[in-house]
């Protein structure tokens, strides 16, 4: 605290050097100006000789122009008239650059205090002045994105919603509602959009998406629900998960989309894919039978076309079978409609049958084997073969013809692992993410000539994905390629 006596030059000084501050007389209508400090004459591209002295309106002229009511001559005034401060919480008045010469956009925040005499009278203002433009400016980029955002979710028909984690207060946008089958301005609670979710789902689904995403930050499922009609839809919910400063999570802010045309679509897409293979079966069955009569009849006649034939309409029919079939389990990919026959067995055996049938088949790879210490899972055993026959044979068919495939096995932290190595064509970095979806195939020259559909790995992803395992890639370009799943040891 300071006592005693201060002189009058060392206020001076300290008022020049405070940052956007102006002094000016209570003298309506002129507002003599009495002192200004060094910002503020930066910032009215001013010189303390050119104001100093001068009336307010006679140096900043354009000022009095305005009608705004925030504009110098009604705020003085009013500070004059009423003794009041007067804040003017932001008002923008452009600000000549030195080295370019042109006007910038700037905001100001300013405070007008008064100082009063003796009298009670205002003698003095002091005008205060900080630069926000900053603020304002961010502020402004947040209201453009967040309308940018609006109208995409919009146009999008996407509704969107934020729950805070810590206290479950639940708000989302009027299409949320719609999507749920109600009025735009119905409120909803996070129980009542609950009770509408499927309770199957709700209870595998949500609740999974919703622990997965406390720890990974990732929100997304897509469940069944049910409208006040009665009819049943489908919506896919995505999300990510907002920290507080502590690390701890804060919120979830995510949208909704109602994908009920897009899931009949595949229903239908699924039902009939289910229904032309399941047709499909019997007549190939018929042909497959005589096409092995046929073989046993001709083969003692030693006709080399009649073998030649013989053998690539076996071939093509096995072919066939091998689509057919995978077509049949991808329609039975829809949730709930993959049914896991779980037994316990040991994968070292599994792999060398699967081995076995893969050489008969292709007898030009050489396929070897390491085998792992006891390896007992608990799985659908034809599944699991399924999958290790689907890398067999894309090992085979992504490769010349004499090259060594390697299957091996290993254990680590309570899962086992199967890996297969072929030195095949290899995959680049962009196209190994893909793989594992639905129809995905590599398009390149090379593999133009051979047939595929592109629904192998997908099922076997779907299958160790079922599983609680997990399924892999290693490859680049000509240096051959090793698929790995993994799954949890039989405990
Ligand atoms: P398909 O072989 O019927 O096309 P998959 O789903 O089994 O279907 O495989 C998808 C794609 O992955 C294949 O089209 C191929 O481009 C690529 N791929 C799979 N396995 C290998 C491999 N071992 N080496 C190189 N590319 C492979």
């Amino acid at each position: 605290m300071i006592t005693g006596s201060f002189p009058a030059d060392i206020f001076q000084t300290i008022f020049e050097k405070s940052p956007g501050s102006l002094l000016v007389k209570g003298d309506m209508p002129r507002f003599t100006i009495i002192a200004a400090s060094d910002t503020y004459l930066e910032i009215t591209s001013s010189t303390r000789e050119n104001i100093i002295g001068k009336g307010f309106f006679e140096v900043f002229p354009d000022d009095e122009a305005s009608n705004d009511d925030n504009s110098a001559r009604p705020v003085f005034t009013k500070v004059v008239k009423t003794g009041q401060k007067i804040d003017v919480p932001a008002y923008r008045f452009d600000m000549l650059n030195p080295v370019t010469k042109k006007y910038e956009i700037r905001y100001w925040s300013c405070c007008n205090t008064p100082i009063t005499d003796n009298n009670n009278e205002v003698a003095y203002i002091l005008n205060t002045v900080v630069d926000i433009t900053e603020e304002v400016k961010a502020k402004e980029a947040a209201i453009e994105n967040e309308n940018r955002l609006r109208l995409a979710a919009e146009a999008a028909a996407f509704g969107t919603w934020e729950l805070n984690i810590q206290t479950q207060v639940f708000s989302y946008s009027p299409r949320l509602a719609e999507i749920f089958g109600q009025p735009p301005e119905t409120s909803l609670s996070l129980l009542d959009v609950r009770a509408q979710v499927n309770a199957d789902d709700m209870e595998h689904i949500v609740i999974d998406a919703y622990l997965k995403a406390l720890k990974t930050g990732k929100y997304l499922y897509e469940v069944k629900i049910n409208w006040p009609d009665g009819s049943l839809r489908w919506v896919k919910v995505q999300g990510v998960l907002i920290y507080d400063e502590r690390k701890m999570p804060l919120m979830l802010l995510g949208t909704i989309l109602d994908t009920t045309e897009s899931k009949r679509d595949e229903i239908r897409k699924n039902d009939f894919i289910a229904m032309a293979s399941h047709e499909l079966k019997t007549p190939l069955t018929s042909i497959k039978a005589y096409l092995q009569l046929l073989s046993r009849k001709l083969a003692p006649s030693n006709d080399s076309f009649i073998n030649n034939a013989l053998q690539i309409a076996n071939l093509q029919v096995n072919r066939m079978t091998d689509l057919i079939h995978g077509f049949l389990d991808l329609s039975k990919l829809e949730p709930g409609k993959l049914k896991l026959n779980i037994q316990v067995f040991d994968l070292n055996k599994l792999i060398e049958e699967m081995i076995a049938e893969s050489t008969l088949i292709s007898p030009n790879h050489e396929i070897s084997f390491k085998h792992g210490k006891d390896s007992t899972v608990s799985a659908d055993r034809e599944k699991i073969g399924q999958v290790i026959t689907n890398f067999l044979s894309n090992a085979i068919k992504y490769s010349n013809k004499g090259s060594k495939i390697i299957v091996s096995i290993g254990q680590e932290a309570g899962s086992v692992q199967v890996a297969v190595t072929d030195e095949g064509f290899g995959i680049k970095a962009k196209d190994q993410e893909k793989l594992f979806q639905r129809f995905y195939r590599v398009e390149s020259s090379r593999m133009k000539n051979i047939s595929g559909f592109g629904i192998g790995l997908y099922l076997a992803s779907e299958i160790i994905q079922r599983h609680k395992g997990k399924i892999w890639v290693e490859s680049a370009e000509d240096q051959g390629s090793t698929f790995y799943f993994s799954l949890p040891l039989s405990t």
